[in-house]
């Protein structure tokens, strides 16, 4: 009855059904999944748990 709801791959853009059956949604398969979670896990590791206050920015008197 109702129709086939397609979104396109996050990807890659290609439209992909929306169905319980394509287990890589909203993907279009595997790869671009594969690809996508390692970009994810990449910049993971590229952003810092906790970044310590910039020590250039605490200047309260310029020596002169
Ligand atoms: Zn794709």
């Amino acid at each position: 009855m109702s129709p086939i709801h397609a979104v396109p791959c996050p990807r890659c853009g290609m439209q992909v059904a929306w169905s319980s059956e394509n287990k890589y949604r909203p993907f279009c398969g595997e790869r671009c999944k594969m690809i996508d979670l390692g970009q994810w896990a990449t910049e993971a590791y590229r952003v810092p748990q906790a970044e310590p206050a910039d020590p250039g920015e605490q200047n309260p008197e310029t020596p002169s």
